[in-house]
């Protein structure tokens, strides 16, 4: 297989290039960098950019507002932005729900949602995960029942990223409980702003705000905001679930941070020898960026598939296991160039502007929280378990 690009796709790469000095805001781009926390303007900010060229969601089809890109092209796109510190977007509008509607979706609700996504007018979150469920999604309880011209739902879900400022939920429900579990799921779009809906915040490890429980009672959803057949909704659910892995290894982030991490190793912070020239340090380094660069050739051959029009297969559970333990690792390494420095607890140092005097170097002051931050990507979107078991099945046919 031919992993070259073509002149067309090499042009387009220089264009993204070009673009990123005056298109990418450098508030963002320096937030980005330093690990400090993002709020919804800037992502709104950064997607309305990305929205003005095209780029947001080049993969919808052109008449719902996509851009004729191809696969190769899209790749290119996401890893120059990431490797640029560009921020990853919100997607579970742009990647998520947008992609079912215009799939599965009404006119009207296309008509209704999708240019508020294109447009972020919409922030989304995605309801699927319960505290009873989460790997074995299929057995969840959140419960809606039929009156009249309405749903009624009642239920809690959890771990959802950006429920705290998100206008809309795209919820998985239980519609028929008496049927096996993935026959009695529906999948309904809820107002977040009425009563019923209570968002509670989940405060993580390094002392981010990302995640949340949300309460549902009695919370009133319009029929019109079913999509697809009632009790389908496991159909739409997969479906988003192979959106959602679009990207999933993050190689351009990865590249960046392998980046600052060779920078930060070639410093000499307390006039002792540098992190770069020991032996055993400096092989972690080439180890990774062998890992990188074999992922990243792994990733081209799934692109390249995809082009011929064959669907991603099992390979995209390899990308995210592979992309994330290289992740993992490489925020290891960064936490052990400043060693006790990574050390002291101070949420604070995650807030732009924040300007007390640091403990040890200014670039230490976020490296703990960015390492404790790293280890949930193994379980963000399927665990890693669960994605060895599909290997296990799809590949291996064990
Ligand atoms: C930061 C973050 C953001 C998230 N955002 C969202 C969101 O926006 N919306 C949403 O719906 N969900 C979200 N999730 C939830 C996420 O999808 C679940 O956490 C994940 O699917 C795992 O489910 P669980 O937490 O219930 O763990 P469990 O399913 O209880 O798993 C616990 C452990 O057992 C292992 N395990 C479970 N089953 C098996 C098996 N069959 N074989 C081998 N090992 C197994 C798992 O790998 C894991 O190590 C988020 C999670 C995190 C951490």
């Amino acid at each position: 297989m031919d992993l070259n690009f073509s002149e067309q796709d090499r042009a387009f790469q220089q264009e993204v290039r070009d673009f990123i000095p005056d298109g990418l805001p450098a508030d963002i781009q320096e937030k980005m960098k330093k690990g400090l926390k993002m709020r919804r303007e800037d992502f709104v900010r950064w997607m309305r950019i990305l929205a003005g060229k095209g780029w947001l969601v080049p993969e919808w089809p052109e008449e719902y507002g996509g851009s004729p890109l191809t696969p190769v092209q899209r790749y290119i796109l996401t890893e120059e932005l990431t490797r640029a510190y560009a921020p990853l977007l919100i997607n579970q509008g742009v990647r998520m729900v947008g992609p079912v509607l215009y799939s599965f979706g009404t006119d009207e609700q296309k008509e209704k949602y999708l240019p508020r996504i294109i447009n972020s007018d919409d922030i989304w979150c995605q309801g699927y995960s319960e505290p009873g469920s989460g790997s074995d999604l299929a057995s969840l309880q959140t419960r809606a029942v039929r009156d009249g011209d309405h749903y009624i739902v009642n239920g809690t879900k959890t771990w959802t990223s950006h429920a705290h400022f998100a206008d809309r939920m795209f919820c998985l429900c239980r519609t028929d409980p008496d049927v096996k579990f993935q026959e009695g799921i529906s999948f309904l779009l809820i107002d977040m702003d009425q009563p019923g809906v209570e968002v509670k915040p989940i405060i993580m490890m390094e002392g981010t705000h990302h995640v949340n429980t949300v309460y549902l009672t009695d919370v009133k959803v319009p029929v019109e905001d079913l999509v697809g057949e009632e009790n389908k909704g496991w159909t739409y659910a997969k479906f988003l679930l192979s959106h959602e892995r679009i990207g999933i290894a993050k190689i351009g982030y990865s590249k960046a941070q392998l980046g600052k991490l060779k920078e930060i190793a070639a410093l000499q912070p307390s006039g002792g020898a540098r992190l770069i020239d020991d032996m055993d340090f400096a092989s972690k380094i080439a180890q990774l960026e062998i890992d990188l660069d074999s992922l990243q050739h792994t990733e081209l051959r799934a692109v390249m598939a995809t082009a011929r029009g064959d669907a991603p297969g099992p390979e995209a559970s390899v990308l995210k296991i592979k992309g994330t333990e290289v992740a993992q690792s490489i925020s290891n390494l960064l936490m052990q160039t400043v060693d006790y420095y990574s050390a002291p607890f101070i949420p604070e140092a995650m807030e732009a502007g924040w300007n007390e005097t640091p403990v040890g170097p200014d670039y230490a002051a976020t490296l703990g929280a960015n390492y404790f931050s790293t280890r949930k990507a193994s379980i963000v979107g399927g665990t890693n378990e669960i994605q060895r078991n599909i290997i296990a099945k799809g590949v291996l046919g064990m």
